[in-house]
């Protein structure tokens, strides 16, 4: 992959960076990434015929875009309920005087996170998330690894060697080569059954590596409404 140029375009009043590179490949596409918009060039047509494509491309990624409701930050409130996998938490919130953000259960249903009182409030807000996502994976984690070896003992039977939570970005799910799977914490606050269809996605993966017809045949069966989930996961918010 080369990298040919780099730009930049304002959606929705964001600035968005966009790569442009140029590979082996029989067709060119566009998508986002991390807020980055990569378009992919064909190699094998000419620089005039990139140049439209990549136009074009682009063209539709920023009309998609531009329907996406903006992004909303939640608000994490004192006092408030978080229902996250098989549990509700009660989480304890107060602004004190330190730099760093803080937290810990204190209960089995009770979350406290201490927060510096100088950050702006998106970022609060940012660093709360983080902060009860790496508590809540290690509480919540028996209970992925039953849910998942529920969901293979009834749809694939496939031997893999372990699942765990992960704080990623901009992935929902993943299964090595070795068959160890990787779920976005983010699952933790979605519908039970969009969590079920990444567990399942990521149990085919075990059989299935790629993206293949087979695959796909694979998860329908176990999940005959995935494409619906996947709805939820592409509008999710927080
Ligand atoms: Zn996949």
């Amino acid at each position: 992959m080369k990298l040919l140029y780099r730009n930049q375009i304002t959606i929705n009043k964001q600035l968005r960076e966009v790569w442009v590179y140029e590979m082996r490949k029989k067709h060119s596409s566009a998508r986002l990434k991390d807020d980055k918009i990569i378009i992919r060039l064909s190699s094998k047509i000419s620089r005039r015929l990139q140049q439209e494509h990549a136009q074009n491309l682009l063209e539709r990624l920023v009309k998609s875009l531009q329907k996406q409701p903006p992004k909303i930050t939640k608000i994490w409130q004192d006092g408030e309920i978080i229902e996250a996998g098989d549990k509700k938490y009660l989480l304890h919130l107060q602004e004190k005087k330190q730099k760093t953000v803080t937290g810990k259960l204190i209960a089995p249903q009770a979350i406290k996170v201490n927060i510096p009182s100088n950050l702006s409030s998106k970022t609060k807000n940012q660093y709360i998330f983080k902060l009860i996502r790496q508590i809540l994976i290690k509480d919540q984690q028996i209970w992925l690894e039953n849910l998942s070896s529920v969901l293979n003992q009834k749809h694939f039977n496939y031997k893999y060697r372990q699942i765990t939570w992960k704080n990623f970005q901009s992935k929902w799910g993943h299964c090595t080569y070795k068959n160890e799977i990787v779920i976005c914490s983010r699952l933790l606050f979605m519908p039970r059954k969009v969590l079920e269809y990444v567990i399942i996605h990521e149990l085919a993966h075990v059989k299935e590596k790629n993206h293949s017809k087979k695959f796909w045949g694979l998860v329908q069966n176990a999940c005959p409404k995935y494409k619906e989930h996947k709805k939820i996961l592409k509008n999710w918010q927080i």
